[in-house]
């Protein structure tokens, strides 16, 4: 069954923005809401932006922490993270896949020349199972 989240509160158009903003560098944050909501995101650092060749992103698992904190005050939780793909297709490279944590949402926005040219979301529910494209809708307003 595939799994299906839906962009509120303007998120998706917040994360466009961030990711435009980072390009050419590799862009990345955090998916906050609840469930298969996503109520908001949180750009955040990525450690590796800039090192030759960096084909991944890797986030500061204190700045994680500190950022669940401040979601939970709010009634959220973060509930997956999201990162751009400069000049490449938005699919999943092998450390993409090996970082995975399982039941999270992971968002790949593809761009180049500073646009938006895709925006894709993969999900696994254990480190053993096959990932899998889940489908990100709009909130109906
Ligand atoms: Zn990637």
């Amino acid at each position: 069954m595939i799994r299906k989240y839906l962009f509120c509160n303007d998120s998706e158009r917040s994360l466009a923005k961030h990711i435009m903003q980072a390009y050419p560098e590799e862009g990345c944050g955090l998916l906050l809401g609840r469930a298969d909501r996503i109520e908001k995101i949180k750009p955040v650092e990525n450690m590796v932006a800039g090192e030759n060749g960096s084909t991944y992103f890797k986030i500061d698992p204190l700045t994680v922490y500190k950022e669940e904190c401040a979601a939970q005050k709010e009634g959220m939780d973060v509930i997956g993270f999201y990162h751009s793909h400069p000049d490449k297709r938005a699919v999943m490279s092998k450390a993409d896949e090996e970082y995975m944590i399982p039941e999270m949402l992971y968002i790949i926005v593809s761009v180049s020349l500073g646009k938006v040219r895709e925006i894709r979301a993969y999900h696994r529910k254990t480190p053993d199972e096959k990932v899998t494209e889940a489908e990100i809708a709009k909130e109906a307003i």
